[in-house]
């Protein structure tokens, strides 16, 4: 596996800004990941996992180390439970969250419909336990493989070892990168995998028409607990940052050079093509200081700003 010199990064990730990466990797076995882990020891560098960078923001400085962008994409069916109501399939690290459930509707697998319409990889699923009104892919996994980036040595985990939350998981620790997964999911005929082919469609439609869908990261801000909400309005603790955002009236009017509020989403930033990661850091800052003039309280951040 060839590691390359220098690769802009910023058509590989979704806000299409940042600088580029000292070193690039591709790995798609496991030795391609040690291989990976050890150069970066050698150069003293340190290494970021990057999916598809649909929840990132890359310095416009770029990244001074390596970065590693998982490649094995492969799926599998591995197991069929007794009942043969449920299966199991496996989906490498670097698999896109659409085409692992392309795979599982052919295979007449359901459940994991519910997140179509998100971008990202498997990886960069994992790691923050996606989430889709009342889903969470943890109510799926079942195991996983993950590679200690010390000791380059592989494990396979349970669900438990996780620790998911929300947006949260073990992997947030830094320590471990997860090379592949296996999920529950529910075996159906051809009627059922139909019906939830539509309604995969239904929620893209319904993602569509609320959120904007490129040169974003999603929601910027995460959403509050309840124990950080001391204040009821209509008589009930508001836990949902975008409403803050919205009562600010700051949709599609705040600004910072090419990045704006969504129109669609007062939680969402958007690159008119022009701005820089520069530019989408200040409008934040603007917005997290508006919500704490206002309200009192500090929105935390859902994107993870890297390199800087
Ligand atoms: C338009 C839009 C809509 C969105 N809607 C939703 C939504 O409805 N629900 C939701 O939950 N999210 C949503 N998101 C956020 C985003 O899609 C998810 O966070 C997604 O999981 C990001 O995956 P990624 O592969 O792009 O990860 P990246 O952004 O590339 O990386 C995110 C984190 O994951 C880590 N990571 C990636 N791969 C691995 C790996 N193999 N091992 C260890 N760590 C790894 C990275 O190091 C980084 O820390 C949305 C984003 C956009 C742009």
């Amino acid at each position: 596996m060839e590691i390359q010199e220098n690769i802009p990064l910023n058509n590989k990730t979704w806000f299409e800004t940042g600088g580029a990466a000292k070193y690039f990797a591709e790995p798609v076995l496991i030795d391609d990941y040690k291989s990976a882990l050890d150069f970066a020891k050698q150069k003293n560098c340190e290494v970021f996992l990057l999916g598809c960078g649909a929840n990132i923001l890359m310095s416009d400085d770029g990244f001074n180390g390596l970065v590693i962008k998982p490649a094995n994409k492969s799926c599998e069916i591995i197991f069929a439970e007794k009942d043969k109501n449920n299966v199991l399939a496996r989906a490498g690290a670097g698999t896109k969250i659409d085409d692992f459930i392309s795979f599982c509707l052919s295979s007449n697998l359901t459940g994991f419909e519910e997140f179509s319409g998100i971008p990202g990889t498997i990886g960069g699923a994992v790691f923050i336990n996606i989430h889709y009104f009342e889903f969470l892919l943890s109510d799926f996994l079942i195991s996983a493989r993950v590679i200690n980036k010390s000791t380059g040595e592989i494990v396979e985990v349970s669900r438990d070892w996780f620790d998911f939350g929300y947006d949260k998981s073990k992997l947030h620790d830094g320590n471990w990168i997860l090379f592949d997964a296996v999920f529950k999911l529910k075996k159906v005929d051809e009627i059922e995998t139909a019906i939830a082919r539509g309604r995969s469609i239904e929620i893209i439609r319904h993602r569509e028409n609320r959120y904007p869908t490129e040169r974003t990261c999603g929601s910027f801000f995460q959403n509050f607990s309840p124990e950080e909400i001391n204040f009821e309005i209509n008589g009930k603790k508001q836990i949902h940052i975008a409403y803050y955002l919205d009562k600010l009236g700051i949709k599609g009017e705040l600004s910072v050079g090419g990045a704006h509020v969504s129109r669609k989403h007062a939680n969402m930033i958007e690159n008119d093509g022009t701005a820089t990661s520069t530019d989408i850091l200040n409008l934040a800052k603007k917005m997290r200081e508006l919500v704490k003039e206002k309200y009192g309280i500090v929105p935390k951040l859902e994107c993870q700003l890297i390199g800087f």
